[in-house]
Formats: C-alpha cells, sequence, structure tokens
C-alpha cells in the first residue's frame, strides 16, 4: 500500500493525525483487504480512499492452490501491465512460508532456472515487494486456510534481491517495523545468487536477516556453465565475501544447492563442494541445502532420490551440516526456479 498518498489524502481531507495509524493498522495487522470495510472510518471517507487509491499496488490475476492445500501461487499484474509471481507455502503443518519476488525477471541468466530465461524486465519498487505479503494476509483471512498468520518470508521468488537492494532493503525495514508487518528479523531469508557486494550490505544493514548463498557448484568450471554471475564472482570472491560475513555477523549461512541429475551429483561433485566449504572455515557457521530440482524447460532434470541421499550421507561422513529440503508447489509451477510469470 502507498502510505504516502494515504497520507497525503489523509491530510487533504483534513482528518486527526491518528487516522493513518488506524487505517495501517487495519491494513497490515488485521488483513483488511479495501478500505469499506474499515468500520470505524466515515463512509464519505471510505468512497473517497476507495476511488482514489487501491490497498494493493497489483490485480490479483488468478490464485492456483495445489491439491493438497500446501502450496498456492498467485499471478499478479503490475500497473504497467507485467506480470510477476508470488507463491505460499506450507512447509510444516501450522506454518506458512511466503516466497516473494523482487524483481520482474532476473538479469542473472542461470541456466537451469525459468525466471532467468525470461531477462530482467525491471526492479520492484518496496510496496510492490511487500504487498505480495498483505496479498497473502488477505488471502488466508477470506479463504479457510489455516493458521490465518504467515510465519516466514523468503525473498525467493523471481530476481535477484541484491541487484535491487534500494527496493529490497526498504521492504525488509517494511516487513520488520513493529508498527507495519511486524515479522521477526529472523524470520526472513534473503536468497542470493552471490553478489560479494549485496553479502557486504546484508552484513551491515540487516544482520539477523537470515541469508542463503545459491552455490550448486563447488567447483568454478561447472558454476560457470550454468551460473554466468560465477565469472565475475567466483568461488575466491563468495570464500571472502562469506569469511567477512561471518565475523561481522558470526550468523549461520544457508548454502543452497540444487539437485541436477549427471550435472552435480557425483561423487567428485561432493568432494570439490566439501573442500570449498572446508575452505571458507567456520563449518558450524555453513549449512547446506540440497533442494530437489522442479522442472522447467531446460535440459535439466532433477537427481534421483537414491542419489540424492547418497550425497547427504557422503556431506555428513565429512562434517558438513546437510539437509534434503522438501520441495513443495511443483504441480503448481510455483516451485523456486519455475516462475515466469505465465
Ligand atoms: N535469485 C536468487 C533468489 C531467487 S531463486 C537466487 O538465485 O538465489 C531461489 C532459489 O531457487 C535459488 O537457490 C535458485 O538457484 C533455485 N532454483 C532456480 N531454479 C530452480 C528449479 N528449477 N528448481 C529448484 N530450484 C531452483
Ligand atoms: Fe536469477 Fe536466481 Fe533464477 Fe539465477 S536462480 S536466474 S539468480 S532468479
Amino acid at each position: 500500500m502507498d502510505i504516502e498518498k494515504l497520507d497525503k489524502i489523509l491530510e487533504r481531507e483534513k482528518q486527526p493525525k491518528f487516522r493513518l495509524d488506524q487505517i495501517r493498522k487495519a491494513i497490515y495487522q488485521e488483513g483488511v483487504a479495501s478500505f469499506s470495510e474499515i468500520s470505524t472510518l466515515s463512509k464519505d471517507l471510505r468512497e473517497v480512499l476507495e476511488k482514489e487509491m487501491g490497498v494493493l499496488s497489483f490485480e490479483v490475476q488468478k490464485v492456483l492452490v495445489a491439491k493438497d492445500g500446501k502450496s498456492m501461487k498467485a499471478l499478479l499484474k503490475l500497473h504497467d501491465g507485467n506480470l510477476i509471481e508470488a507463491v505460499l507455502i506450507s512447509p510444516i503443518d501450522g506454518i506458512w512460508s511466503a516466497c516473494i519476488s523482487s524483481q520482474v525477471g532476473c538479469a542473472i541468466g542461470c541456466k537451469f532456472c525459468a525466471t532467468g530465461k525470461m531477462g530482467l524486465k525491471r526492479n520492484l519498487t518496496h510496496e510492490e515487494i511487500t504487498d505480495q505479503i498483505l496479498l497473502w494476509h488477505q488471502y488466508l483471512k477470506s479463504t479457510d486456510y489455516e493458521p490465518k498468520k504467515i510465519s516466514n518470508v523468503v525473498y525467493m521468488g523471481m530476481g535477484e534481491p541484491f541487484l535491487n537492494w534500494d527496493n529490497v532493503s526498504e521492504s525488509l525495514c517494511v516487513l520488520t517495523d513493529k508498527e507495519l508487518f511486524g515479522f521477526g528479523s529472523r524470520s526472513i531469508s534473503v536468497s542470493t545468487s552471490g553478489i560479494p557486494e549485496g553479502i557486504e550490505k546484508m552484513a551491515d544493514e540487516f544482520p539477523q536477516v537470515n541469508l542463503a548463498l545459491s552455490l550448486h557448484f563447488g567447483s568454478d568450471e561447472k558454476r560457470s556453465a550454468s551460473m554466468p554471475i560465477n565469472r565475475k564472482n567466483n568461488l575466491e570472491a563468495l570464500r571472502r565475501a562469506l569469511q567477512k560475513y561471518f565475523e561481522k555477523t558470526k550468523r549461520k549461512v544457508f548454502l543452497e544447492y540444487v539437485m541436477l541429475d549427471r550435472v552435480n551429483d557425483s561423487r567428485e561433485d561432493a568432494d570439490k563442494l566439501i573442500r570449498f566449504v572446508k575452505s571458507i572455515g567456520k563449518l558450524q557457521l555453513l549449512h547446506v541445502n540440497l533442494i530437489r530440482y522442479n522442472s522447467t524447460d531446460s535440459e535439466f532434470r532433477s537427481s534421483s532420490k537414491e542419489r540424492t541421499a547418497e550425497f547427504r550421507n557422503y556431506l555428513a561422513e565429512n562434517r558438513l551440516s546437510v539437509t534434503i529440503r522438501k520441495s513443495l508447489g511443483e504441480e503448481i509451477q510455483g516451485a523456486c526456479g519455475q516462475l515466469a510469470g505465465k
């Protein structure tokens, strides 16, 4: 919601100062979807607000729900016609995790990612980022799904958050503002393809927000072949960035590793990963998440369950902290890396 615009309208309408707080509370904390539902406002004011602005900065075109009701995807139309997607998943009963987009498309162009294929259309504003949470809050309120509350927010939708830092950092301020969303920093995670300057800014400005690094490969040769960003910021650069991050924050970092059949899932790949992770130091602060690859129209396939389990066991035998992350949302094409504004 455009709070500045709202403030201006309230001022023009000669409303008392507390009005803004009253409306913010209804929208951000109670999940009210339209001004007309805020019964404490006069009928005239409700009408003015309804006419002049919307609560959300985009139109909801479609919401797809998986059969088990544990994941949903919304297709959102921005004011300029661009489309983005936002996802809500329940990895554990009683927990909702919102997976939000930070850009329309993405400039990084990872070969295995559907968003990467689109290229970058534009950055999202901080409002378009946080409105994705408002939307899910409203959605939970208006349906039978339980609970009504969102527990976690992950920046793992479309886009590279560190290439839109001004808006992403502002969105983090809004999400953690006690008067607005009021999320704890530790319930928010930002995922990056590996931009050292961004990692440094996170450490300085949001040391309590979780950092996830999309590593996926333990050798420069293979990483560069599938993730062009690695030619600019290679593993050595990432190692240094993580070391600095640990010095400043002493917080755990999550290394994402998407399991690609016969591409990065051999014993040799595991050895290279282990070598890289150990070279960073601070083994107790590094956690590897093995992720199932969700099919897109690319040549990549997910490793089998057996190969993934073998890979995990081998990392664990070598003292790495590692888990296989459950994937949700594949059937609605709403899983990581399947988001392409379709
Ligand atoms: N651009 C950021 C955040 C969005 S992508 C980043 O790359 O980290 C979120 C995660 O999904 C990343 O770890 C990404 O590598 C992974 N991913 C991309 N395509 C995927 C796919 N098809 N299946 C599973 N994970 C995928
Ligand atoms: Fe962009 Fe992340 Fe997809 Fe790579 S994986 S193209 S960085 S969204």
